[in-house]
């Protein structure tokens, strides 16, 4: 508890250096704030000898501090060799030092980028989906089934963030990362809503789409039991089996689900885009495409960095298990391909996704250190790239001035 008797700080002169915090007799350590019930933790439970003044105390059968534990006046300052992706048992209220600069780099790219989704023009899409001969009957398979996929899915990442991961990750810079992520979550599912309504959509029928469309179904349904048992309140990292589970779930949702699961989807709007037709709703698409892009990213480097400090986890069974995941997901991403696109549209065509989503595969599996999966294939889509690659000044489609503004200005009066 806080000592609200303390000494304030005595006043300084100029020039003089600030004297180091009195640091007061150490007190006995509390514990933590246990999920239930909140009763005192007996000292015999408690992992004595790995506790140093600078971490928080966790039950050993509790993997990492979590921020919610209570203060220990006069403990060590932390320093970055405290910090560590998992089960680290230092201060997490503390963002500084950063220990990953590019985890807290990647947090100031993505507020570099921010975008509002009502702030893209709709009014020609709105046009020509009324239009009776605006679209062919498959174009319009193409917008309302990805409608239907992503609007449930980014729902689903930002409850694996929020109620999974998040607690599991313990690490300031990358949870400052992952609340910016978990925003971005919302702002898409928000693009996906803003979509739904301009074009007068049912709306029951695109949100219910993943209960009622297998293609679209499946792949939810596939990731849904990666994200169950880390979000189950009685899961703790710190023992091998479930560091490994945890490692699995990141797996299936940085490199598959945003990784694989978002890019036929992706494609299939942004041809749209390309070929002057229903051009807002592919401007939204491609800045989701833009952030899909560094979340995917910033779950690779998360993954790597565990390898690297727990080597002991990345076994041999383990990448097996997670090369017998994307080849999975390959799979329900090509049916996905072939139920939205049931004949060639847009120039595309399911073989063409077969291709693609193979180099994707490869690219997955090099990113992550997993030996490449398919032999002699090239990448059908390469104006893709270009899309990922958007700068925020850069206007792909014309529509309006996409630099992100603040909506008002403060006054102090
Ligand atoms: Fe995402």
């Amino acid at each position: 508890m806080l000592n609200w008797d303390e000494p304030a700080h005595p006043r300084l002169t100029a020039g003089q250096a600030p004297a180091p915090a009195p640091k007061p007799a150490p007190q006995p350590a509390l514990g933590v704030v246990a999920a239930e019930p909140p009763a005192e933790i007996p000292e015999a439970v408690l992992q004595d000898a790995a506790v140093t003044p600078a971490t928080v105390k966790v039950r050993e059968t509790e993997g990492g501090a979590t921020g919610l534990e209570a203060l220990t006046m006069g403990a060590d300052r932390i320093t970055v060799d405290d910090k560590q992706m998992i089960n680290c048992r230092a201060d997490l209220n503390q963002l500084v030092p950063f220990k990953y600069q590019w985890a807290w780099q990647k947090y100031l790219d993505a507020c570099a980028n921010h975008w509002m989704p009502q702030e893209i023009n709709m009014s020609a899409d709105i046009a020509l989906w009324k239009s009776p001969n605006g679209l062919t009957e498959d174009e319009r398979l193409i917008i309302k089934r990805n409608l239907g996929f992503f609007s449930t899915a980014d729902s689903l990442v930002a409850n694996n963030l929020v109620l999974a991961v998040y607690r599991h990750i313990t690490n300031p810079e990358c949870r400052q990362y992952l609340l910016r992520q978990a925003f971005e979550e919302a702002l898409h599912t928000h693009a996906y809503q803003y979509v739904v309504e301009s074009l007068g959509l049912d709306e029951a029928e695109v949100f219910n789409m993943y209960r009622e469309v297998p293609a679209v179904h499946d792949k939810a349904a596939w990731s849904l039991k990666y994200t169950q048992s880390l979000g189950d309140p009685r899961f703790h990292t710190g023992t091998p089996e479930n560091d490994q589970r945890m490692l699995r779930d990141l797996v299936a949702f940085y490199v598959i689900f945003e990784g694989i699961f978002f890019y036929v989807g992706f494609t299939q709007i942004l041809s749209m885009g390309r070929r002057n037709k229903m051009t807002g709703t592919a401007e939204q698409f491609q800045y989701i495409l833009r952030d899909e892009s560094m979340h995917m990213n910033f779950g690779i480097d998360v993954i790597n960095q565990i390898k690297v400090e727990n080597p002991h986890l990345w076994t041999e069974q383990l990448q097996e298990e997670a090369v017998r995941m994307i080849h999975e997901a390959v799979e329900l991403e090509y049916r996905y391909a072939v139920d939205t696109m049931p004949r060639g549209v847009l120039g595309l065509n399911a073989a063409m996704f077969n291709d693609y989503l193979r180099y994707i595969a490869n690219r997955r599996c090099i990113q992550v250190g997993l030996p490449q999966q398919f032999r002699g294939v090239s990448n059908p889509f390469p104006w893709m790239s270009e899309m990922i690659d958007l700068k925020k000044e850069k206007n792909f489609f014309e529509t309006r001035v996409t630099e992100y503004q603040t909506g008002g200005t403060l006054s102090w009066d």
